[in-house]
């Protein structure tokens, strides 16, 4: 593919027809140019052609005016970018309307590599056009990593409310645990008091009721020790799913703003 103008190009009209498609053809194949879909590659010069012409123009250190004549500095700068530019890989696309040769419409969707075969637009009044494979790639890749992260997202905000409700019931049973305790134990040392009796039976009797009432102390501080752990633990629990939560909501932004960078759907 070698780019020869006819006649100088700018915005403001009376552009060749055919520089316009061989330009197209060129900034399509160096993956700046994207036509409309259902149009595809026309003679037309779009608003999006000389977007694409600046943005090739900035990018080879050119001045970026969106202007050509016939061979110009940009015409070099483009004949050298696509026959430099590695044999790398297209999907072929038609525009899908009924004047699409039946031979090019059985190629829409064909993975190809740039200089094998038939090129896209390279027929007389051909519209196809080429969609770089690393360009769709990305973009799939990004939208799966994206779905991914709104499912953790969604899995790991359940599991937070879930962990709200357990953490809120913890610190109530801890409470309630901690006070069963101090109670008991006050019990606990006065019914010692009263059970101290000469009286063998007595004294037996207090012993039997000293080891039952210390018994129910003891666990009543286990209980009590065990409900302040659960707090601790619901409220790590609680405090670690927040923290994964910002994480992925951050992780989010920086996809999105990585399929806007890619010019993804
Ligand atoms: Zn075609």
């Amino acid at each position: 593919m070698t780019i020869r103008l006819n006649k100088p190009l700018a915005g403001n009209g009376g552009a060749d027809e055919s520089d316009v498609k061989q330009l197209k053809k060129a900034l399509n194949r160096l993956g700046y140019y994207t036509p409309y879909e259902k149009v595809g590659i026309t003679g037309i010069p779009d608003a999006g052609l000389f977007a694409a012409l600046k943005k090739f123009q900035k990018d080879s250190g050119l001045r970026a005016g969106g202007t050509m004549k016939p061979g110009d500095e940009t015409v070099d700068a483009l004949n050298t970018a696509v026959s430099q530019t590695p044999p790398g890989k297209y999907i072929w696309h038609t525009v899908g309307d009924d004047r699409v040769r039946a031979d090019h419409a059985a190629l829409e969707g064909e993975v190809r590599t740039w200089g094998d075969g038939l090129e896209p637009g390279e027929d007389p009044n051909c519209r196809c056009w080429a969609e770089g494979v690393d360009k769709r790639k990305t973009c799939e890749e990004l939208g799966d990593n994206l779905r991914i992260a709104y499912i953790r997202l969604d899995g790991f905000q359940k599991q937070l409310s879930q962990a709200i409700d357990a953490f809120n019931q913890a610190l109530e049973d801890a409470r309630k645990y901690a006070d069963e305790y101090i109670k008991i134990a006050a019990e606990y040392g006065m019914d010692v008091a009263l059970s101290a009796d000469k009286n063998i039976l007595g004294i037996l009797g207090a012993i039997s009721a000293a080891v039952f009432q210390y018994s129910e102390v003891a666990a009543a501080k286990e209980k009590a020790e065990q409900s302040k752990e659960e707090y601790e633990s619901a409220r790590i629990h609680m405090e670690y799913l927040e923290e994964e939560i910002s994480k992925i909501a951050d992780e989010i932004k920086q996809i999105e703003k990585q399929k806007k960078e890619s010019g993804c759907k």
